[in-house]
């Protein structure tokens, strides 16, 4: 398997291999499949990078289920730049219905906080959240994730939905930002 990736300018090595996503996103499904057996929740993904990420888990999901979409922007580069933009708002009735956001990533929570806000007017029965990373040090907000792939380092992440400039979505891993930022024979470009 490949260790390094070069995406654009900058090196990335491997942080979650394909097998461990797979594990944790199998652990996920069975405890929203237990939590929600007499429910029809509706999955409402964040674009663009819970794609994969909810593409997976709703493959494993057992019970009646719709999906919907919004969409964010809050990353330029590498950096979080503290300012959402509505892309794709929340056309769904959700009133009275039971939620489950689905996220690649919660970094500074400040997205995710945006949507529960949005959310809340208009009067869901309940809101849960399933996010596949977690970077716990970045963290600003108060929110609980009440179905979580798992935590990761403060650093910025690619691949499994995840991009740098665009690119990186497709890889079946994740990787993170390499401190050292020359090539080795161990390098691929995506
Ligand atoms: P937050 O609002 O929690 O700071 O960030 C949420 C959004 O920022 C995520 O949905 C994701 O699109 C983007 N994001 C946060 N951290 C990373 C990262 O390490 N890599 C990438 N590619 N996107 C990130």
């Amino acid at each position: 398997m490949t260790t390094t990736v070069k995406i654009k300018d900058k090196l990335f090595e491997l942080l979650v291999p394909a097998e461990e996503i797979s594990a944790a996103v199998d652990a996920i499904a069975s405890r929203i499949n237990a939590d929600y057996a007499s429910k029809e929740p509706l999955f409402l993904c964040i674009l663009n990078g819970s794609f994969m990420f909810a593409a997976d888990l709703l493959r494993r999901i057992r019970v009646p289920c719709r999906v919907s979409f919004v969409k964010y922007a809050s990353y330029a580069g590498t950096k979080s730049t503290q300012y959402i933009k509505n892309l794709v708002g929340l056309n769904e009735d959700v009133e009275a219905k039971d939620v489950i956001i689905v996220e690649d990533i919660v970094d500074t929570g400040l997205t995710m906080s945006h949507l529960l806000t949005e959310l809340s007017e208009k009067k869901p029965a309940t809101v849960r959240i399933a996010a596949f990373c977690f970077k716990k040090e970045a963290f600003q907000a108060t929110f609980t994730i009440d179905y979580l792939g798992m935590e990761i380092p403060n650093a910025f992440v690619i691949g499994y939905g995840m991009d740098y400039e665009g690119y990186g979505r497709n890889l079946a891993e994740i990787y993170q930002i390499s401190d050292n930022q020359y090539p080795t024979s161990n390098t691929s470009t995506c």
